[in-house]
């Protein structure tokens, strides 16, 4: 493939941005998206298959477990419905990807089509929302923009990252690429920090490493009050006495064995939050299995309105039904 053959130290995983499964060419025959990695890393990375032109993904391995990684070319919008319905389908894709694969963390980045304010926004936002993830672009720069035109009277902020807070927390350098010229689309660059070394030997086993997610939206009221109090109980054991008064001084503290008295308060009430969160709200492993599958691909906000409107008339046919029985049974006879 050309695009291994652009740095030697580097492997590939791309398509182009035209699809070509058609004799009528769609999309842009200078575009496409590609991952490329250091050949020093490939133990660590498997390519995912997205069958989809938009999407080009790879899951890594790192010493936080697997990454799922997404690049993504999000449809443009043309002010039209169809723009519209392309986006939503391809969130849903993106939403579908990340279910189907046993991943906690995630990064997806690219051209989103998407800035603040702009029609795709409230898309962008429930695939950051139902995902969990955070836009670090926006975090982290103020006034960016990653497109121009030739006098910049005309800019915008089109290309994000989002990804896990996890990830998140270990970005050390974020920033668009402005020196760049060959184009008016300025490159968004991330940098994580702490990603390696992981044992790449060693397949990173999520059942055995405990590692679930939780499904906050399954706990009933009177359980996140018992979870509540659980936590305040826990909370309350691990007080750092050390720093009370020191706390309760107006003057500078310049106590250095403060420090790790900290870091410990700061790791111990990480326990809390944990054990707690153990102890009353219901986890499911990441691995989908296949009885355990509870997010559909291509469930979206058109569906859901559909859903409830679909199961609302439902009802109102059954119990016009149970209320009309007898009637109902008779026409049946008199039909036959
Ligand atoms: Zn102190």
């Amino acid at each position: 493939m050309l695009l291994s053959g652009v740095h030697a130290d580097f492997l590939s995983n791309g398509s182009s941005a035209m699809d070509v499964s058609n004799k009528i060419l769609v999309g842009r025959p200078y575009g496409g998206k590609a991952i490329l990695y250091r050949k020093s890393i490939a133990d660590h990375i498997s390519v995912v298959p997205t069958n989809d032109r938009r999407l080009t993904a790879v899951k890594m391995q790192t010493r936080h477990g697997p990454v799922l990684i997404i690049n993504v070319y999000m449809p443009t919008d043309y002010h039209d419905d169809d723009s519209l319905d392309q986006y939503m389908e391809t969130c849903g894709r993106i939403n579908a990807l990340i279910t189907d694969y046993d991943v906690v963390e995630v990064i997806i980045l690219g051209d989103f089509n998407c800035s603040s304010g702009s029609r795709m926004y409230d898309n962008f936002r429930d695939l950051m929302r139902s995902n969990k993830l955070v836009c670090s672009d926006m975090n982290i720069l103020t006034d960016a923009f990653t497109s121009c035109n030739s006098d910049k009277s005309c800019v915008s902020w089109i290309y994000h990252i989002l990804c896990t807070n996890l990830l998140n927390s270990v970005i050390y350098d974020l920033q668009v690429l402005y020196d760049y010229m060959l184009s008016d689309y300025k490159p968004l660059s991330v940098r994580f920090s702490q990603l390696f070394p992981c044992d790449s030997h060693e397949q990173y086993d999520y059942e055995n490493a405990g590692i679930a997610q939780h499904c906050w939206d399954k706990l009933d009221d009177l359980t996140r009050l018992h979870y509540a109090a659980y936590i305040d109980q826990l909370l309350q054991k691990v007080l750092p006495v050390e720093l009370l008064e020191c706390l309760a001084s107006d003057g500078r503290c310049d106590n250095c064995n403060h420090h790790q008295i900290i870091i410990d308060y700061y790791n111990e009430v990480l326990c809390c939050v944990e054990t707690a969160v153990n102890t009353y709200v219901p986890s499911k492993h990441s691995r989908p299995t296949s009885e355990d599958v509870y997010n559909v691909p291509g469930w979206n906000e058109y569906v859901r309105e559909k859903h409830s409107e679909a199961r609302s008339t439902f009802k109102l046919a059954l119990r016009y039904c149970r209320q009309n029985e007898l009637q109902m049974r008779l026409m049946h006879v008199q039909l036959i």
